[in-house]
């Protein structure tokens, strides 16, 4: 008699469920799924916005090239303007180059930016150039010294 009642709620209860409607699913079904991705991209948005956190703002001192220093000087990166050392032109360093500098490029702690991306490159040529010549120089000269050298040898052995 019990078991005729419950198997008769459980019918009742499947009845019920079997009850709703084509659209009355469908409209769950799709609430179902925006809930979903919204769920998603709410954690998609939290993720970039933590991983921009650490990578713009803060300092990962075990990231910062220290060179025997042992102070971080910075708890953050913030726009850092100054005056290109050649053109004088004002600039502006942004955090996010600073971190870059810092954290992937291996920048020396202490160092700061100085010249604009123009002057930096011309710079970067400048100091190419002037080591090639540099070393062609030390070149001829080793050239020279072993010249002197041989002829020397072969005075000796004469
Ligand atoms: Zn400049």
């Amino acid at each position: 008699m019990r078991e005729g009642i419950e198997n008769g709620e459980r019918l009742h209860r499947r009845g019920r469920v079997e009850m709703k409607s084509n659209k009355q699913r469908r409209t769950e079904i799709m609430a179902r799924r925006h809930a979903r991705a919204a769920a998603k991209q709410a954690a998609t948005a939290r993720r970039s916005s933590a991983r921009q956190l650490s990578e713009m703002t803060f300092v990962e001192p075990w990231m910062v090239a220290l060179n025997n220093s042992f102070a971080v000087p910075r708890r953050q990166y913030s726009d850092y303007a100054f005056t290109c050392r050649d053109c004088a032109k004002p600039q502006v360093w942004t955090a996010a180059r600073q971190h870059w500098w810092y954290e992937v490029a291996g920048g020396h702690v202490w160092s700061r930016a100085v010249r604009c991306a123009p002057c930096r490159e011309a710079e970067r040529l400048r100091v190419k150039v002037a080591r090639q010549i540099a070393e062609a120089g030390l070149a001829r000269k080793r050239e020279r010294l072993a010249v002197v050298v041989a002829s020397e040898e072969r005075a000796n052995e004469a």
